[in-house]
């Protein structure tokens, strides 16, 4: 297959190179991409976390345009027909550009934040890029934040730092060495651009300012020269397909549509073509091929152009009947021989079960759906780095057979009976059939909302079942009796203590281990300098009232014990157990040890 396809490469033929940006929140991503395409779509995203796809074309004269800024960059030297860029950034949109599980992003611009370095969303992106081989380029963006910075987009920017004041000079040569440590942690050696020899054993560093276009140009004159130099055979022009679904629509007037991102092959209206569904393989025949003006978003609505046949590598629109329950993160097929069907509908399920399986999960946890495997993936990331385990995930809408599925956890651990999904619809009677079953749906379109909700009903839980078992926890502590503060000597024995150890709280048994185990009644309440309190700890000196309502014989202090004997919690083994499974964050270290020493002093196994 591989032969076949390198026999139908063409070397003089390049396509555009798939772009890609990533990098943690707030670094400058949707800046970045609004200066190279000059368009603005930061203002209108959902909760300023851009989460749709589309692609942009940037063609070859707007690219030596701006290259022109980089010195020794030739424009004349452009053999690639421009860039097609993603236009969302991060995580999801690049995990969903896979095809056969090797990536279709072919240079990313990992954007990291000179002012703060390398943070956690910068290492999770760099995990991603070097476990599917992906080059990348670094833009260390926000220059124009050093201290006295001065700007001019128009020139090169090594030439431009050069001629900033000393000062600058400093701040970034500290910044960036601080940052190169940064990256040789994560195993990754990196330097700027333009003292780059070995652009195989070294990341290039440009850079930049997204904010005011500094280093813009010798961040894509690099991307340029990159991917002519080591990218020119993945770049040749291939009439194999490979075409990926980025996104599922629903139109307007179109009906659902798919937007894909074509990379080699040509598409062609009347096109027979297979796809993976949520509910099994989908057949259809293109119906129109759809792409916006170059410089425009494929998602702005209207202004479409009309094609019958589109040759890669561009993002179109594809519209076919039947697409409903496409999958978003998988290949679209092309069926050229009709004995070809049966077996491209087997490949397009197979790699969603793949897909599914190759996940791996825990025995206990939530149940996560998502309308693309690149979402998906992104929420996966993100709930393992919040330390919430999931025991099963689905891609699509839910439907009841996810809410028995997610219903199965009530016996093993009913805060993980419910699903968290991520912009997926809920029918009416899912969510009936799932409130019969006490199986909870969290609905959210931003990631972080999601977490939010689960969040906080974990803690309501939590609270909930603090509360129900409030009346079992039996903190430890010990109690030496104040002879000279005894008030009451039988029930209720009225006296003063000093707590030498642990936590006195109202409600707790007390016992006198030196007498064997002496039940002597429990705490009704505690004063404090005459104040009435719930909990005293170590250290403290308060009154107390012990009463017996067992209907026991009462025991009397100075004839069954004295002020020679300590009192303790009578904890027992359920109690130790609701105190670790509910209270644990209650107890300290000290309160723990007491915990020892008492089971031992009463005897608990
Ligand atoms: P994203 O979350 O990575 O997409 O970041 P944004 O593109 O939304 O940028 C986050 C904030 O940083 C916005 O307020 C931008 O205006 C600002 N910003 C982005 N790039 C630059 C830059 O180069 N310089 C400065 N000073 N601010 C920038």
């Amino acid at each position: 297959r591989r032969a076949a396809a390198m026999a139908s490469r063409n070397f003089d033929v390049l396509r555009s190179p798939v772009i890609c940006v990533l990098g943690h929140v707030d670094t400058g991503k949707t800046k970045m991409l609004d200066t190279i395409r000059r368009t603005n779509v930061q203002l209108g995203e959902a909760g300023g976390i851009t989460q749709q796809i589309g692609a942009t074309r940037v063609p070859a004269e707007a690219l030596k345009e701006r290259c022109r800024k980089a010195r020794n960059f030739d424009p004349d030297s452009v053999k690639i027909p421009g860039f097609l860029i993603i236009d969302t950034p991060g995580h999801e949109s690049f995990a969903n550009l896979r095809s056969r599980g090797s990536s279709l992003c072919d240079v990313a611009i990992l954007v990291v934040d000179i002012m703060h370095g390398l943070e956690p969303q910068t290492i999770e992106s760099l995990k991603l890029l070097l476990k599917r081989g992906t080059p990348f380029v670094v833009a260390l963006n926000k220059v124009d934040r050093l201290y006295g910075y001065e700007s001019n987009p128009q020139k090169d920017i090594y030439q431009h730092l050069k001629a900033q004041s000393s000062n600058v000079q400093l701040e970034f040569k500290e910044r960036y060495e601080k940052i190169v440590t940064e990256f040789a942690e994560n195993s990754v050696n990196v330097a700027l651009s333009n003292q780059n020899k070995n652009t195989d054993e070294y990341v290039s560093i440009v850079p930049t300012s997204a904010f005011l276009g500094d280093g813009i140009g010798n961040l894509l004159a690099y991307i340029v020269d990159y991917s002519q130099d080591k990218l020119a055979e993945r770049l040749a022009f291939c009439t194999e397909l490979d075409c990926t679904v980025m996104e599922v629509r629903s139109l307007p007037g179109l009906g659902t549509t798919v937007d894909v991102i074509l990379l080699n092959g040509t598409l062609k209206r009347g096109d027979i073509i297979v796809l993976t569904g949520t509910e099994g393989p989908i057949c259809s025949e293109i119906r129109d091929l759809l792409m916006p003006a170059p410089l425009r978003e494929i998602r702005v609505k209207g202004d479409y152009e009309h094609y019958a046949s589109i040759q890669g590598a561009q993002g179109v629109k594809v519209l076919a009947k039947g697409l409903d329950n496409v999958v978003a993160g998988l290949p679209l097929f092309v069926c050229r021989r009709s004995d070809e069907l049966e077996v491209l509908k087997a490949d397009a399920q197979k790699q969603l079960e793949k897909a599914l399986t190759s996940i791996k999960k825990k025995p206990e946890g939530v149940y996560v759906q998502a309308s693309t495997l690149g979402s998906l993936e992104a929420l996966l990331e993100f709930l393992k780095s919040q330390k919430i385990p999931y025991s099963n995930v689905n891609i699509g809408p839910v439907h009841k057979k996810d809410v028995q599925k997610a219903a199965a956890m009530l016996d093993r651990n009913a805060e993980f009976a419910c699903i968290l999904a991520f912009d997926v619809p809920v029918d009416r009677d899912v969510q009936q059939f799932a409130d019969r079953e006490n199986v909870r749906i969290f609905q959210a379109n931003i990631i972080y909302h999601l977490q939010d909700n689960f969040i906080n009903y974990r803690e309501e839980l939590r609270l909930k079942r603090r509360r129900d078992n409030e009346h079992l926890a039996i903190f430890p502590c010990r109690l030496r009796i104040m002879p000279q503060n005894v008030f009451n000597a039988r029930n209720p024995i009225v006296c003063g203590v000093t707590i030498v150890k642990g936590q006195l709280k109202k409600g707790t048994p007390i016992c006198v281990p030196s007498k064997e185990k002496l039940f002597i009644g429990t705490i009704s309440s505690i004063e404090r300098n005459h104040e009435v309190v719930d909990l005293a700890k170590s250290g403290e000196e308060v009154c107390i009232k012990i009463e017996n309502t067992t209907g026991e014989a009462p025991k009397l202090y100075g004839r069954h014990f004295t002020d020679k004997d300590d009192l303790v919690s009578r904890i027992t083994r359920e109690s130790i157990d609701v105190c670790k499974t509910h209270f644990r964050d209650d107890l300290g270290q000290q309160d723990w040890q007491l915990i020892v020493e008492l089971k031992k002093e009463l005897g608990i196994l």
